[in-house]
């Protein structure tokens, strides 16, 4: 099982420190991989406090060169420098607000994993496209541009239940990941919504391998009942 808790645009370093501390103290279970995927600015003081432990630190996004004149970006080798162990690609937000596309996402996938960053790619289908009977096919499209590797975790993301509230239903999300697993032979993250509440039935779910989770990420109480969650 694997936990990952992407704090989005939430706590600068000032927060992240005493968070993070907190976090290396808590009684955390041992079969569990627990992540936290805070802020660029944020990451140093994150690597900084969790050093030692099990927690690993992810970015929430990298890009695909080396290096150059790419204002506002940040590349895998910059990330693996700073002792960060992985990133976030392809975040939905990241897609709907900034551009992201399947081929921009696929280059950042493979960027990262050849610099030695373990990545979490995010791929999801809009509500839209849901009713529209159109899962499947947006879902293998997303996942076409990623490849088969080890270091690779998938986190299946429906758009329409991020940050909503809404949940998908864990035979919904069974059905997904099992088509997800049937591409690619990776571990399969639910996230949408996910809370202390709701961890338990989407957990119960064979195919259901860990959580992305958002909103309930930042406070270190709803973040550890999921981590600590048994189906
Ligand atoms: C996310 O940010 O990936 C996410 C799933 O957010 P939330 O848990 O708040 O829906």
């Amino acid at each position: 099982m694997l936990i990952a808790g992407n704090w989005k645009m939430f706590k600068g370093p000032d927060e992240t420190a005493p968070f993070c501390h907190a976090l290396r103290n808590a009684d955390l279970p041992e079969d569990v991989d627990v992540v936290v995927c805070p802020p660029f600015v944020s990451l140093a003081p994150a690597v900084q406090a969790l050093a030692g432990t099990e927690v690993g630190v992810f970015a929430q996004n990298c890009h695909w060169a080396d290096e150059g004149a790419f204002t506002g970006e940040v590349s895998a080798s910059m990330l693996k420098e700073l002792g960060v162990y992985g990133t976030l690609v392809g975040h939905s937000e990241r897609r709907q607000y900034f551009g992201e596309t399947d081929k921009t996402v696929g280059r950042r996938v493979e960027a990262a994993l050849a610099a030695g960053l373990d990545v979490i790619a995010c791929i999801g289908e809009t509500e839209a496209e849901r009713e529209a009977g159109e899962t499947e096919a947006v879902l293998r499209r997303q996942l076409a541009v990623l490849p088969q590797d080890d270091d690779l975790v998938v986190a299946y993301e429906p758009v329409w239940a991020i940050g909503t509230g809404k949940t998908a239903t864990p035979e919904m999300a069974q059905e997904a990941h099992a088509l997800i697993k049937s591409v690619l032979d990776v571990p399969v993250l639910y996230g949408g919504s996910v809370k202390p509440e709701n961890a338990a039935d989407l957990f119960a779910q064979g195919h259901v391998d860990g959580a992305l989770v958002g909103g309930a990420s930042l406070d270190l109480e709803s973040f550890l009942a999921i981590c600590r969650t048994r189906s």
